[in-house]
């Protein structure tokens, strides 16, 4: 475990070395900066979508097929297996800002909050139990058992189509600001922002981080309600993957997006009930991510 961790840290500091300094030796094109914007448009619309609003919450339901695509596309931007980070997530919603939470910021500090967690030997497993729902699939286990294999092909893919220019900005440099603005909803999020809902965490909405992570940076509005697809509340709270899932849900892919409650049972004060965008009907069965927390 030490010794995978060990490595996880190395490779994780080259990505960053590399990704920076590279930009300083391979010409500059504006290919690459094309390049660049749509993988981390798309890798980033598979982070919230897959690693979130998926595999951690189930706000949506996918057939079995989409959902192995799913969890494949997720992986390439390299954030561990899918049943690792939704279990992990799981307990964030738990025990929000409690001493049990993996990676609060009030209550560890900013930057072991944003990214020292993830390389803290203590958070290098997940209980099976806070992922049954997922779990039972092999070849989600699979997945998640090597979870090197989607990025590692997305990385080789690259190269061989682009070579290395296209590699340092389509692969590192991506990989790279993926990470941070993703371990910002860790860290920012619960510490910069408004506050809309009296939730018990610190949560925040912001709307940079909203804009450069498509959508979580409505984080006060999600820790509010983390079943609901959307996290944009507002109809001008930009949220990117929302549209994206409905978008999807049109052709059938995405099924039954769960929509936000404003009402909430632990009585909160909110400012107005709000009708999902979609369509679709609320499921009626009570879901796991509803049960863990
Ligand atoms: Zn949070
Ligand atoms: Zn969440």
């Amino acid at each position: 475990m030490f010794k995978h961790k060990t490595v996880t840290f190395y490779l994780y500091i080259l990505i960053h070395i590399l990704g920076i300094t590279a930009l300083f030796i391979i010409p500059f094109h504006w290919k690459y900066v094309a390049l660049f914007g749509i993988n981390y448009f798309f890798g980033m619309f598979f982070i919230t979508a897959g690693y979130h609003r998926y595999f951690s919450h189930r706000s949506y339901k996918l057939d079995r097929i989409p959902q192995f695509i799913m969890a494949w596309m997720t992986m390439a931007s390299a954030q561990k297996g899918i049943l690792w980070w939704a279990a992990n997530h799981r307990d964030h919603h738990i025990h929000s800002d409690e001493p049990e939470d993996l990676h609060s910021p009030v209550m560890r500090g900013f930057w072991y909050s944003h990214m020292g967690w993830i390389f803290d030997p203590a958070t290098a497993g997940y209980n099976p139990k806070k992922i049954q729902d997922f779990g039972k699939y092999p070849e989600l286990r699979f997945l998640d058992k090597y979870h090197w294999i989607p990025t590692t092909f997305f990385a080789i893919l690259i190269f061989a189509i682009g070579g290395v220019g296209a590699f340092v900005w389509g692969y590192l440099l991506t990989l790279m600001c993926l990470y941070q603005a993703s371990y910002c909803v860790n860290s920012l999020a619960h510490v910069y922002g408004t506050r809309r809902f009296e939730t018990s965490d610190h949560s925040r909405n912001n709307v940079f981080l909203a804009i450069i992570t498509q959508g979580e940076g409505w984080h006060n509005n999600h820790h509010h309600c983390k079943s609901s697809v959307r996290q944009g509340y507002k109809w001008w709270e930009i949220d990117m993957t929302f549209y994206l899932l409905t978008m999807l849900s049109w052709v059938g892919i995405v099924k039954d997006m769960r929509p936000f409650r404003a009402e909430n049972t632990k009585g909160v004060e909110v400012e107005a009930k709000v009708q999902p965008l979609a369509a679709s009907a609320a499921p009626k069965e009570v879901f796991a991510s509803e049960m863990v927390g």
